[in-house]
């Protein structure tokens, strides 16, 4: 599971205070690269990579090509024709002979910039169809004018017949207008534009699925993460992503790079970890996949760890189907120490919070948590990426051998380092009071949050007997990440953070409190379109502790909404009560997910986390606009080579971090893209 809440530029402010290695940080080190609609794209250090054995550094080097090879699924996932309408796009914008440099270019570029950025033409965030600002016909003129054989035209069909299949789905508003779709009452499988069903409706899949499941499984496989859904001669069966299934293609290259990295392991057990990784991709079969998912919990001794496969299941509308990701990562071991504390001490976070005793995990089992330096990102990690993560989702396996939970302290570094000064604080806080808190305290207790929320927040609590692990359904991710945020809300507030060392002092975490309302009431708003409601998981689960909290404080008056100048501001006026409600909803939230009480989720959400206040979000978009900041960002990655001798030997690995953002994503689509157009 991911952990996003980064993700809003300039929501933390202020120093670094973390304890990474800073000795090989560049000052001068430029972190924005590119700027274009609501996204802004960052560079991200790699510190300490130089220090790797070489063997560490080639083991890095195999992984991060595996895991640069499975982009092309992630965008067939989305989509089915988004490879077809990013090649034909990359191919006009290099081979265009006509005038580059014509509005109508210019806007091709952005929208090419803004695919890159989704991995499709939904955006990565709202869901919401991207619509070019060009027209049909600038689109049509200017693919008729490259030569067929550089456009990714069918066998036997011709380019008109291309630019006729691709207009209505990239200029129709109507035509797949979401990638995800989440309104209650309506088919969410016919309704939604990911390719992961095609032919089938909701209730077919549904009953495809009830009837594998096996309910007395105390050790449930994890049906229809790796596969397809469409109907063959009227009977609704599964495409598989394996070797020899569907994606074959960029699957064996994947593979191929993961045997080269299990020749350069640290040691047996990674060894077997990539092995196993190995099978599943061949097999497709999902026993393997926990198999695998079991090796790699288990494996805590290695520095350099990975993520590479059908992980996350955000986007699917059933919330079954694992899109394609992958991190190459090694252990950031000075900054790693705040993280064993963590975790030392979770039998008494888990002992000690406020939810009822028949929630709460007996014994809490394995959780680890290290800080992390990525090396790479990939797939759905990619260019947007996630600052957290928990990791395998399968609930036995986190009752039955625990979670691994990562903090990902370089991309947090580059987030805070790129929005120093830019005036969001100073617009959006009350007063100098929490400005300064926010620069003093910010980046330390934002981390230390996202550390709760992955390694004791969702590794929290127990279902009640019974209790199926879908039972809240489409509402089940959202909830799962509110519990996992309170959990870190509530315990940042409390004296035994101090007594551990992991704060300075007991005024620190009003930093994360303040922010938190903000963000959760205020400024996340500005992530979302005049009109619309908030669809994404991680955004509903904020907006819905913001608003509950501010709700339920208002007979204290301990937080409040208000007015200054016309601009509506949070202000707190009692930190320690808004700790209180936190512990509060977290035991209501904790009962919904532990009883898989439905109708409670659907109450929760809907009443809290999917309407917008229309005035304060006019008001917002307007301050903000202001600001002319960016919303969302995405970052490029550094650029590794095997530097060799003549006899092939390996003799080191060179990182540099030279490349734009355009030239990553067409080096991208030309060295890893070996799917076809059509899947
Ligand atoms: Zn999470």
């Amino acid at each position: 599971m991911f952990s996003t809440l980064l993700l809003l530029a300039g929501c933390t402010n202020g120093k670094k205070t973390g304890t990474s290695d800073l000795s090989q940080h560049d000052d001068t080190f430029e972190y924005s690269v590119d700027k274009f609609a609501d996204i802004e794209i960052l560079r991200y250090q790699v510190p300490g990579f130089n220090d790797l054995s070489l063997k560490q550094k080639e083991l890095i080097y195999y992984l991060s090509e595996a895991a640069l090879e499975g982009r092309d699924i992630l965008y067939d996932q989305h989509n089915k024709y988004n490879l077809t309408i990013r090649r034909t796009l990359e191919s006009v914008y290099q081979n265009y002979e006509g005038d580059k440099n014509s509005d109508d270019f210019k806007k091709l570029e952005t929208y090419l910039k803004r695919v890159w950025m989704a991995n499709g033409i939904h955006h990565h965030y709202s869901e919401d169809k991207m619509l070019p600002e060009f027209s049909k016909e600038y689109f049509a003129e200017v693919v008729t004018s490259i030569d067929a054989t550089q456009l990714p035209v069918k066998e036997g069909a011709t380019v008109n017949e291309l630019i006729e299949m691709l207009t209505p789905i990239m200029f129709d508003p109507n035509i797949l207008p979401k990638r995800i779709n989440q309104a209650a009452g309506v088919d969410l499988v016919k309704t939604s534009a990911v390719n992961f069903y095609e032919g089938v409706s909701e209730k077919e899949v549904e009953s495809f699925y009830n009837k594998m499941k096996d309910q007395n499984d105390n050790t449930p496989i994890s049906y229809g993460l790796n596969s397809k859904v469409v109907k063959e001669n009227g009977v609704v069966t599964e495409k598989v992503y394996k070797v020899g299934g569907m994606y074959s293609p960029a699957i064996e290259r994947i593979i191929g790079w993961l045997e080269k990295a299990a020749n350069v392991t640290e040691n047996d057990a990674q060894k077997n970890v990539i092995l196993s990784l190995i099978e599943f991709y061949q097999t497709g079969s999902l026993e393997k996949f926990d198999d695998y998912s079991v090796l790699w919990v288990k494996d805590l001794d290695s520095q350099v760890d990975f993520i590479n496969g059908f992980i996350e299941t955000y986007t699917d509308p059933l919330g079954m189907k694992g899109t394609w990701e992958s991190i190459v990562n090694y252990k950031n071991i000075e900054a790693t120490k705040r993280t064993e504390i963590i975790s030392n001490n979770a039998q008494w976070f888990e002992d000690n919070s406020p939810v009822n005793k028949k929630f709460k995990k007996e014994e809490v089992k394995g959780v680890s948590a290290k800080v992390i330096t990525v090396a790479i990102l990939g797939g759905d990690c990619y260019p947007g990426t996630p600052i957290g993560i928990n990791l395998p989702n399968a609930d036995w396996i986190r009752r039955d051998h625990g979670s691994k939970s990562v903090t990902i302290e370089n991309i947090t570094e580059a987030y805070n380092k790129a929005s120093l000064g830019n005036g969001f604080s100073e617009e959006f806080m009350w007063s100098a009071e929490e400005v300064e808190l926010a620069k003093k305290y910010g980046s330390l207790t934002n981390n230390l949050h996202t550390d709760l929320h992955e390694c004791l927040g969702h590794g929290s609590g127990k279902l009640l007997p019974g209790v199926d692990s879908d039972a809240l359904k489409a509402y089940g991710s959202p909830i799962e990440e509110t519990r996992a945020d309170l959990f870190g809300l509530y315990y940042l507030g409390d004296p035994k953070l101090v007594e551990l060392g992991l704060l300075p002092n007991d005024e620190a975490y009003k930093a994360q409190y303040y922010s938190y309302l903000m963000n959760g009431a205020i400024t996340q708003l500005t992530r979302i379109q005049p009109e619309k409601d908030i669809e994404q998981a991680h955004m509903r689960n904020r907006q819905l502790i913001a608003m509950w909290v501010l709700e339920n404080a208002k007979e204290s008056n301990a937080a409040e909404m208000k007015q200054r100048d016309g601009k509506t501001y949070v202000v707190i006026n009692d930190y320690e009560k808004v700790r209180e409600l936190f512990g509060e909803l977290l035991s209501k939230i904790q009962r919904i997910k532990s009883t898989g009480d439905f109708e409670s989720a659907k109450n929760f959400i809907e009443k809290y986390a999917v309407k917008v206040d229309q005035v304060v979000h006019k008001e917002v978009l307007d301050r903000y606009a202001e600001l002319n900041l960016s919303p969302y960002r995405g970052f490029v990655n550094p650029v590794y080579n095997l530097v060799t001798k003549d006899n092939g030997e390996v003799t080191d690995v060179t990182v540099s971090y030279n490349e734009s953002y355009v030239d990553q994503h067409l080096r991208y689509s030309k060295q890893y893209s070996v799917l076809p157009n059509i899947n």
